[in-house]
């Protein structure tokens, strides 16, 4: 009997994790067990898919069973995994469709169960038109509803980055939004506030109500009519909850596997747990953050791919690791993109470190270039130091692009005078001469 690699979970980690174990080791068996009906695709698209800029639904899969199947990995969707045994190497399976038990042997085990919604337990919060949109399915759900109810207006509850995207696809699709978060603060958690204005701004300039509340009950009949909070009535036709992700750890925990101070699963650099031949990726597990040294819990598609293909690598006999991350994530909002990487200057106070930040306006492109628009940039240096913690960019154009450059800088633990120094490109439609950055940079050196 041949060696045998079970990933549990059939998204972005775990599907990159099946992908990369095949290629490394072209004889193992691969067995991916997915609940849901779809496996291998991008959840990050599904906004775009709302909003209708993604016609088809389709193109937003990569993968499907059929075709892993052709490269010799048997994928089992509407299949979930119910225990682990790692004394017997074995986990238990329940096929959904039929209701069958069984228990399959695993070698080497990648678990990549992802993360599920935080919770919302207040009253109403089942009436029909009341969504969370964390997979395809949820997507598929929602799109339904749009068509069938064509709803007038949205409340969005949260205030994170799904919230921000979905404000968007629903004004764009002509709703009234309505955004409530607790903390009244768009990406509490991303920006600093003084960069966070911009974006609100920009909420307000296409007409997204944001209010300050939390919520106590949702009203309805035969669908969601309003969100009551302690401050009032919010009448809508739909409401998105878009209050953040926990990982989905308990499988893993039932199990013995070792959880890290965030909660999700603690990994080494090869993404092996505290359990032999058993690996964890993606949304379920933690990330060493480079800037502080210590595990983040930054539950991104970006970070679950390599993870995945890391763990995969390794299951297979091969050797990798997982660099960490800097904790870098860019959002579109209306016409602005806003970025962060590193550091806020308000977490790396609650850190301890002494910061002092610098926060510019530039062009995007040479100032008489047609278009050249406002680009902010704030860079947060180690007070008394040369040394970057992090930066957060807002503009129309040229956004991602910039935050790269900050996100590669603390990679590789560029200071303030080595930004000043760098090459970066330059031409009318693309830059001014001195980059936004090099300004910043140049300001922050001061
Ligand atoms: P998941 O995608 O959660 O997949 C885990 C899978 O495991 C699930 O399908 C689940 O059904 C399955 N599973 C769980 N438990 C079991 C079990 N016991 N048995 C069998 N199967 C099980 N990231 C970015 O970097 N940039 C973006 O712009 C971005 N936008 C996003 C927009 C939206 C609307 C959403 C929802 C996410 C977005 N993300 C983005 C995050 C990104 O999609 C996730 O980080 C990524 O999907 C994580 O992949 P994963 O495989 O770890 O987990």
């Amino acid at each position: 009997m041949g060696e045998c690699l079970v990933v549990i979970g059939g998204v972005a980690a775990g599907m990159s994790a099946a992908a990369k174990a095949r290629r490394v080791d072209p004889d193992l068996e691969i067995l991916v067990y997915e609940k849901g009906p779809y496996i291998s695709y991008a959840a990050c698209g599904t906004p775009y898919l709302l909003a209708g800029d993604i016609a088809d639904y389709r193109s937003l899969i990569v993968r499907t069973p059929e075709q892993m199947g052709q490269d010799g990995v048997t994928v089992h969707t509407r299949h979930e995994v119910t225990a682990i045994d790692p004394r017997g190497g074995t986990v238990s399976v329940r096929d959904l469709e039929s209701g069958r038990e069984f228990a399959q042997r695993y070698d080497r085990l990648v678990i990549a169960t992802g993360a599920r919604p935080a919770p919302f337990s207040v009253t109403g919060s089942e009436l029909p038109g009341v969504f969370g949109l964390r997979s395809l399915v949820d997507a598929q759900a929602i799109q339904g509803f749009l068509k069938e109810v064509a709803p007038q207006r949205a409340v969005v509850l949260g205030g994170g980055y799904i919230a921000v995207e979905m404000a968007e696809t629903f004004r764009r699709l002509g709703l009234d939004v309505t955004v409530l978060v607790r903390s009244g603060k768009l990406l509490r958690t991303t920006l600093d506030d003084d960069v966070r204005a911009l974006l609100e701004d920009e909420f307000a300039r296409q007409g997204v109500e944001l209010a300050r509340a939390t919520p106590v009950a949702l009203e309805g009949g035969r669908r969601v009519e309003a969100v009551l909070t302690e401050d009032g009535r919010f009448p809508c036709d739909v409401v998105l909850l878009g209050l953040g992700v926990r990982p989905e750890v308990e499988l893993a925990a039932a199990a013995g596997v070792a959880l890290g101070p965030t909660g999700a699963i603690a990994t080494d650099a090869g993404m092996r747990t505290n359990l032999p031949e058993v690996y964890a990726a993606g949304d379920c597990a933690e990330a060493l953050q480079l800037v502080t040294g210590e595990p983040t819990y930054l539950p991104l598609g970006s970070t679950a791919n390599k993870q995945g293909r890391v763990a995969g690598t390794n299951a297979a006999g091969g050797e990798a690791t997982f660099g960490g991350v800097v904790g870098t994530m860019v959002v579109r909002a209306f016409d602005l993109a806003v970025a962060r990487t590193g550091l806020t200057a308000t977490e790396a106070q609650a850190l301890g470190y002494q910061v002092r930040s610098t926060m510019i306006r530039a062009k995007d492109a040479s100032h008489y270039f047609p278009g050249a628009a406002d680009i902010h940039v704030k860079l947060v240096v180690e007070a008394g130091t040369d040394r970057l913690l992090g930066g957060q960019i807002v503009g129309r154009r040229g956004v991602a692009k910039r935050i790269d450059v900050l996100a590669t800088a603390l990679h590789h633990r560029l200071g303030i005078s080595d930004l000043q120094r760098l090459d970066l490109s330059y031409a009318p439609p693309f830059a001014p001469v001195w980059d936004p950055i090099l300004v910043a940079a140049n300001v922050a050196a001061r």
